[in-house]
């Protein structure tokens, strides 16, 4: 058994949050071989994550402005952690250079980077792993896209040669050797990758939550945790604005079938959300989890006849793309046809577009609505379950909800729910009461 695990910010802020990385490392140390750390995270609320201080850091040296307090105030993070932990080490030859670089302008992308860099070189310390810099092992290419198959090549064969190790995450090297990022919050990808070139049993992604929630605790009050979850459910909800993982981060390990499992460094007991390409296991309730956005506006073109026109449909996309606006859902009937769009992309090419369509189309009718909210309810038990719409619906009318769209993908996975934005959190409310609260 061999387990890849990556440690988020807030699971390493302080020294307390590193003990309790270590026991849990410890806890399984012939198995949990690859650590994978991002950089300190706040330590409290209001407090500021060590990637944001170097930007802000980082930003002071470009314009010329002395930047050593900002800079030593990270020092401070780091030394913080390692007095903590009683480590006989010191970052000051590390920082000299990182001031030296940052007065000659090296690149924001190298500065943020530090704050992995740095704090691996702490984990690999504490633990007694072998510290691999990712600038050695993880690539990207001349157009500064990651490149997998280099990286996986690499990496095995480094993996391959070392029982343990600690490879920071959220950075790798362009071809020239240049550091580059991946966006925010991608050290959820450096585990991955490391998952995959290890060939890992699983990936552990230890985090502030204990997994995966049905919906949104902003909205409703304590919901309950996803067991398991499929890659493709994940995919939409994550899409509909749920996020714990870096949406890029399922790529590398689901190439492999390597499961994901999203624990909670605060509280190691529980069982967390386990993420799989597949599962015969029945999930809890119909539904796995409810997510959504605000904020879509809807275009409805009406022409008679329109069902039996060739090519309608790609003359609407046509306009919307030459406009550069992407379309989010096309529910249509039999005269009508409706483009739901993101508001604020489309309010500011609103006239243009609407010229568009009327130019191309020559429709009978056409209006917008404005101010909705996409809702996404999506469950792999919905293909085997009846009803499930029917329930959605009447939940929705029982709460004086008024859908303005219906969608159901063709996966029998999701159904999209469009509602007004005021009526967003009451029916997401709604849902939840009536497929889970109902049944627990
Ligand atoms: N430290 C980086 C960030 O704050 C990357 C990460 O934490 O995954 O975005």
């Amino acid at each position: 058994m061999k387990k890849v695990v990556k440690f988020g910010g807030s699971s390493l802020a302080s020294a307390e949050q590193f003990q309790k990385v270590g026991s849990i490392i410890r806890a399984e140390e012939n198995v949990r071989r690859y650590v994978v750390p991002s950089a300190p995270g706040k330590r409290f609320d209001g407090d500021t994550k060590v990637t944001d201080m170097l930007y802000d850091c980082y930003e002071t040296a470009v314009k010329g402005t002395d930047f050593a307090e900002k800079l030593e105030k990270i020092k401070e993070r780091y030394n913080e952690i390692i007095w903590g932990l009683k480590l006989s080490l010191s970052l000051d030859g590390e920082f000299e250079k990182i001031r030296e670089l940052f007065a000659q302008g090296v690149g924001s992308d190298y500065a943020a980077s530090r704050g992995e860099y740095l704090n691996g070189i702490i984990m690999a310390n504490y633990l007694g792993y072998e510290f691999i810099d990712a600038a050695e092992v993880i690539f990207f290419d001349a157009n500064g896209e990651f490149d997998a198959e280099k990286t996986n090549k690499i990496l095995s064969a480094k993996l391959r040669k070392i029982e343990k190790a600690v490879i920071p995450g959220f950075y790798g090297s362009l071809p020239g050797g240049q550091i580059k990022t991946f966006s925010r919050g991608g050290s959820d990808i450096t585990g991955s990758i490391v998952a995959r070139a290890a060939k890992a049993d699983l990936y552990e992604n230890w985090t502030d939550v204990s997994g995966f929630l049905v919906t949104d605790p902003r909205i409703v009050k304590n919901p309950e945790p996803i067991e398991t979850i499929t890659y493709r459910e994940l995919r939409e909800l994550a899409y509909m604005g749920a996020s714990v993982l870096h949406d890029e981060a399922i790529f590398p390990v689901r190439s492999e079938g390597i499961p994901i499992n999203i624990r909670n460094t605060n509280d190691p007991s529980a069982p967390g959300t386990m993420i799989v390409e597949n599962t015969c296991k029945k999930p809890k309730y119909t539904i796995t989890g409810i997510a959504g956005k605000k904020g879509f506006a809807a275009i409805n073109i009406e022409k008679d006849r329109m069902n039996s026109m060739i090519g309608f449909g790609r003359r609407v996309l046509s306009v919307l793309e030459d406009n550069k606006i992407s379309f989010e859902h096309v529910p249509s009937g039999i005269d009508t046809m409706s483009v739901f769009v993101h508001q604020s992309e489309f309010e500011a090419k609103e006239q243009k577009v609407l010229a568009g369509l009327r130019r191309e189309l020559k429709p009978d009718y056409m209006d917008l609505d404005s101010d909705l909210a996409l809702i996404a309810v999506v469950g792999r038990g919905m293909r085997a379950t009846r009803g499930t719409a029917g329930r959605i619906f009447s939940a929705l009318a029982h709460a004086n909800i008024n859908i303005r769209m219906i969608d159901q993908g063709s996966s029998e996975m999701d159904i999209i729910i469009g509602v007004a934005n005021s009526d967003f959190e009451n029916a997401i409310r709604a849902i939840y009461d009536i497929f889970v609260i109902a049944q627990l």
